[in-house]
């Protein structure tokens, strides 16, 4: 049996993160790597979206980025100041081909194209069954989804599902240094949905149509709504479709296992995917980033958890109270960037902010409404024990 240090049992951005930052650890302790994906990653499959105060190891492969957003709602219409963070996209391409040419020639990192069937521990090695063949390792850190029976008795489960399309104008139409976060002038009848806008210049931008709900959409409803956006919002008639997303993201407070014995879980399979927003790239960055330098430090990948457990409880809460529908999205996110400045929002959703900062947001929102959905969270829990 074929024995590697470690083995990234998936290829996607957690495997291909921790890949890269993995690769200097590689080479100055002579160890070596597997990592393991049955695609070859040659389709732009997504996009991901982030902000972040200082440049990190994926700079390169960022497509687009913005210093200036903008919010909109019935209630509320207003350009963002962000500094000091950037929003940035980056494409699933881009980031493949990237990370392709860096983890390209390394004698210490394999990379392989296989189905994973299999990963287990034994003894003091973690295995994983690639196309019928086992390879033992060290650790297995895995992104690979995990099969976790639902309890809707105690946690919920929303997906984030949307539709975007890039599009290009005849005409000049958007603003390329301005991106749109979240415009809710949109029906809200299927669940608190909201169109953002990233323009790539002044005639082309990814308008992408997302919605906060427990259902997918037929496919023909997406495209009614993104159309209707376009045409009544961004007062365009005449438009190209360039380039379709589709993708549904788990929103839910289930707690994720970390880590089974020598398996260690990383991206949306680790938990990664923050349950209020869907926003996962930054934290697989972060938690990939944190399990390097405890190797560098003490040679073992274990690492405490990467937010405060209260983050957890905010958003558990967060998607109690839009379950409960006593008061939609659009009003809690309106309130929110009414009463709070961008910067310290964007650092709350990061999970980032300090106790103080969170007692100041919170004082700004609708206070009853979010202690009733605590309590009834806190009820759900000891009723299902
Ligand atoms: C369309 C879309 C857009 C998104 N946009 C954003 C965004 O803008 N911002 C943000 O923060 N988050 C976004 N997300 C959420 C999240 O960042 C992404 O899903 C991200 O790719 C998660 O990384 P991951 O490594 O956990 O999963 P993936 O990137 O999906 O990687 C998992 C990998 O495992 C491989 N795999 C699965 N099973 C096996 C197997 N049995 N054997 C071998 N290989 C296997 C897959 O081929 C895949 O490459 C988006 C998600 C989607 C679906």
């Amino acid at each position: 049996m074929e024995h590697f240090d470690y083995i990234i049992a998936g290829g996607g951005c957690a495997g291909r993160s921790l890949a890269v930052r993995l690769l200097p650890y590689l080479q100055a302790t002579n160890k070596r790597a597997l990592l393991v994906d049955y695609a070859e990653k040659k389709s732009n499959d997504r996009t991901w979206c982030f902000w972040e105060q200082d440049p990190d190891v994926f700079e390169p492969a960022v497509y687009r980025k913005w210093k200036q957003l903008s919010f909109a709602s019935k209630f509320l219409d207003r350009e963002l100041d962000i500094q000091p963070y950037q929003y940035k996209m980056i494409r699933g391409l881009d980031f493949y081909a990237h990370t392709d040419q860096l983890l390209a020639n390394q004698p210490q990192l394999i990379h392989l194209q296989g189905k994973v069937e299999r990963q287990y521990t034994e003894k003091d090695q973690a295995c994983v069954v690639i196309d019928g063949k086992t390879f033992s390792s060290d650790y297995v850190f895995s992104s690979i989804p995990q099969v976790q029976e639902k309890k809707p008795d105690r946690y919920q489960y929303f997906l984030q599902h949307f539709e975007g399309w890039v599009i290009e104008t005849e005409g000049n139409t958007f603003d390329p240094e301005s991106a749109t976060l979240m415009d809710f002038n949109t029906s809200q009848q299927a669940g608190t949905s909201f169109v953002y806008v990233l323009p790539l210049s002044a005639n082309r931008a990814l308008v992408e149509y997302t919605i906060f709900s427990k259902q997918e959409l037929a496919p023909e409803d997406y495209s009614a709504a993104l159309q209707q956006y376009i045409r009544e919002q961004l007062k365009c008639e005449q438009y190209t479709i360039i380039e379709h997303e589709h993708g549904v993201i788990p929103m839910t407070d289930h707690p994720i296992k970390r880590q089974q014995e020598r398996i260690i879980y990383l991206g949306t399979a680790g938990g990664f995917t923050k349950g209020s927003t869907g926003y996962t790239f930054r934290f697989i960055q972060k938690n990939t980033a944190a399990i390097v330098q405890q190797l560098m430090k003490s040679g073992h990948p274990n690492i405490p958890a990467i937010s405060s457990p209260r983050f957890e409880l905010y958003d558990a809460t967060l998607l109690h109270l839009l379950d409960s529908e006593r008061i939609s999205g659009e009003e809690i996110f309106s309130r929110m960037f009414k009463k709070n400045s961008a910067m310290k929002i964007l650092k709350f959703l990061d999970n980032e902010s300090s106790l103080l900062e969170e007692l100041q947001i919170f004082s700004t929102l609708q206070k009853t409404e979010f202690a009733m959905a605590l309590w009834n969270r806190t009820l759900k829990l000891i009723r299902s024990n």
